[in-house]
């Protein structure tokens, strides 16, 4: 300015010339020098924080979906704010996220508190406190354990249990669990031993009481028995790339102290087990008469002993410490799951309807209808899905133009009405008669 001249470059946030800053960013249509960028980034930060998540965690950018950044620190939050973390996306299963939210909190609390040298003089060493969920199928199992991995963006993998066979038999080695895990960080050896693993279907591998053969494991005795010294921390040499391990294979160490192992089963008829405990319970040490016993719900009863009874060897049920249940699915559970996520379902497809410059209604009539259709289903959340494509199937393949932007302005109004006839239409109704 002190030439009288106006500055040919300026940022176009705080005005100051280019003789005033250090740098100056240019963009399409203007400038931003580096005090701005700064300042913008605190705001995004304080931003994100409000919402419980931190820089990597930005949709485009979250664990499991393929991006392969991850924070070298596990961001650590009190359990209250993993939980309302929790709540954004998970509907209902209270008490499954409150004990999730501490059993996560702990364990990478023992992380933090091993790096902390002063620490560890201290002879406490805090034992790893892996999660068992007891659940029905569809109840947000693997949603939770995904979410968790979200927030702390730590490495996430699913494996299925029932693809792991004891060593000698086809299949895959059980540490090929790892090799998941390994390729979801791109081989970020660091990154993975933070990771969360989710073991689904946990009780497919459970010993059974009838097994008919008795010189062949064919029940999962020995992948439970496999999985024992990996669950508790250990150094275990994984195949990169998954499957058998063959001796021509490189391996990569992994040391598995950190990794936090979630496994989970729908344990199909595990009811009559704790059934039968309760049952022996009130008649042998006298229930008191107050206690009432919800028998439409006795998972949330569950204890180690009876996943013991289902056939999980105990080593291995000791190796899971923390239990939780998932409640079933009831219908006001299910109509709030299509509406109230951050990535509710109905958003979605309002979403997808929006781009063709269409306006979605659904009446509040029509998503309890859906949510009443699969739980008569037994489809659960899973059902909710497809009840939706069946019931906009026609909508979607009729009202697009190829060029919505220059279409005018449309609405679809779902009430009860349209979506009963779409769904009689659909051949998803013929699971009515199932
Ligand atoms: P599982 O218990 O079999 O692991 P999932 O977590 O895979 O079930 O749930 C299947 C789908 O159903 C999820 O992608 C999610 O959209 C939905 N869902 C299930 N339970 C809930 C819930 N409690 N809150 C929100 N969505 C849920």
């Amino acid at each position: 300015m002190k030439r009288g001249k106006q500055p040919s470059h300026h940022c176009s946030f705080c005005g100051r010339g280019e003789e005033d800053v250090m740098i100056l960013v240019s963009g399409m249509e203007g400038q931003i020098c580096e005090t701005c960028t700064e300042k913008a980034q605190e705001i995004i930060n304080q931003e994100l924080r409000k919402h419980g998540m931190n820089y990597n965690d930005k949709p485009d950018n979250n664990a499991g979906s393929g991006n392969k950044s991850f924070a070298k620190n596990v961001h650590l939050v009190p359990p209250r704010e993993i939980k309302s973390f929790l709540d954004q996306f998970v509907i209902g299963q209270d008490d499954a996220k409150k004990v999730l939210s501490v059993a996560v909190y702990n364990h990478y609390k023992r992380i933090l508190q091993q790096n902390n040298k002063v620490a560890a003089k201290d002879e406490v060493e805090i034992e790893k406190s892996n999660v068992l969920f007891v659940g029905q199928t569809g109840t947000g199992k693997t949603l939770m354990a995904r979410t968790i991995a979200k927030m702390l963006n730590v490495p996430f993998a699913i494996v299925d249990a029932t693809v792991f066979t004891e060593a000698g038999y086809v299949g895959e080695d059980v540490e090929s669990i790892l090799s998941r895990l390994l390729q979801v960080c791109d081989y970020d050896v660091e990154a993975a031993e933070r990771g969360i693993v989710y073991i689904d279907e946990i009780d497919k591998i459970a010993r059974k009481q009838d097994n008919p053969s008795i010189t062949r494991d064919v029940s999962g005795e020995g992948v439970q028995q496999a999985m024992l010294k990996m669950l508790e921390g250990a150094e275990v040499l994984v195949p990169p790339q998954g499957g058998r391990k063959h001796p021509e294979q490189k391996l990569v160490k992994i040391n598995t102290h950190n990794i936090l192992f979630i496994c989970g089963g729908a344990f199909d008829g595990i009811d009559k087990v704790i059934a039968r405990r309760i049952n022996t319970q009130v008649i042998g040490y006298g229930k008191k008469e107050n206690e009432r016993v919800d028998r439409d719900n006795l998972l949330q009863y569950v204890s180690h002993q009876d996943v013991k009874n289902y056939g999980l060897i105990p080593e291995l049920v000791g190796r899971l410490p923390v239990i939780v249940h998932l409640d079933p699915l009831d219908l006001e559970t299910l109509r709030r799951i299509l509406t109230e996520p951050r990535n509710a379902l109905l958003r979605q497809y309002e979403k997808l309807f929006a781009l063709e410059n269409i306006e979605l209604e659904l009446q509040p009539e029509a998503v309890e209808f859906i949510a009443q259709k699969a739980l008569e289903y037994k489809l659960g959340a899973r059902g909710l899905r497809s009840l939706c494509e069946a019931i906009l199937t026609d909508a979607m393949f009729e009202m697009p133009t190829s060029n919505p932007a220059k279409s005018e302005k449309r609405r679809l109004v779902v009430d009860r009405e349209y979506a009963a006839t779409h769904l009689d239409r659909s051949r998803l109704n013929s699971l009515n008669a199932a």
